[in-house]
């Protein structure tokens, strides 16, 4: 799905926060493989035993600068963690350090990503007193002959948009 393009400009910029690393902690660090199969709303993981980081390229497509910015440094950030003190809490000081002294980002732990891609086709349907959104899993049963009902107004809900 990304371009090799992209998935070059993406190892490029954690390669930029592995060498700002190791010039602020004068050793070298093992360099992770990187995977472009994250799937959900996970921006990207970090997989510390592994030594690699997923990106997700459907919420890369719509936020590229997020995560040039903030998602590589974030993970690249919990690698270097790993391997300068091993298990450490997640998003504890030692990672906060990297992010902030060594890579100078805010320490961030949810970034702000447009997520509308992966979370689904959602159904709009009205009853007699409001809009109700249901999930595909929903309207396919009313598809098939399900009907649901409002539990304010007691009526039927009859199908209006999807987006
Ligand atoms: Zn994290
Ligand atoms: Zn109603």
């Amino acid at each position: 799905m990304l371009t090799e393009e992209d998935k070059k400009a993406l190892k490029l910029q954690g390669e930029h926060f592995f060498i700002e690393a190791e010039c602020f902690f004068v050793r070298a660090f093992e360099r992770p493989t990187y995977l472009f199969n994250q799937r959900g709303r996970a921006a990207g993981t970090a997989h510390l035993q592994r030594n690699l980081i997923k990106i997700n390229p459907i919420l890369f497509i719509n936020n590229k600068e997020e995560f040039f910015q903030q998602v590589i440094p974030h993970e690249v950030a919990h690698l270097i963690t790993f391997q300068l003190y091993g298990n450490v809490r997640p998003h504890g000081k030692e990672w906060q350090s990297v992010m902030v002294a060594v890579f100078q980002r805010p320490a961030l732990t949810t970034h702000q990503l447009d997520i509308n891609d992966v979370i689904g086709k959602q159904f709009h349907y009205r009853c007699a007193c409001t809009t109700h959104t249901l999930t595909i899993r929903r309207h396919n049963k009313v598809l098939k002959g399900n009907h649901y009902k409002c539990k304010l107004c007691q009526s039927l809900l009859t199908f209006e948009a999807e987006n």
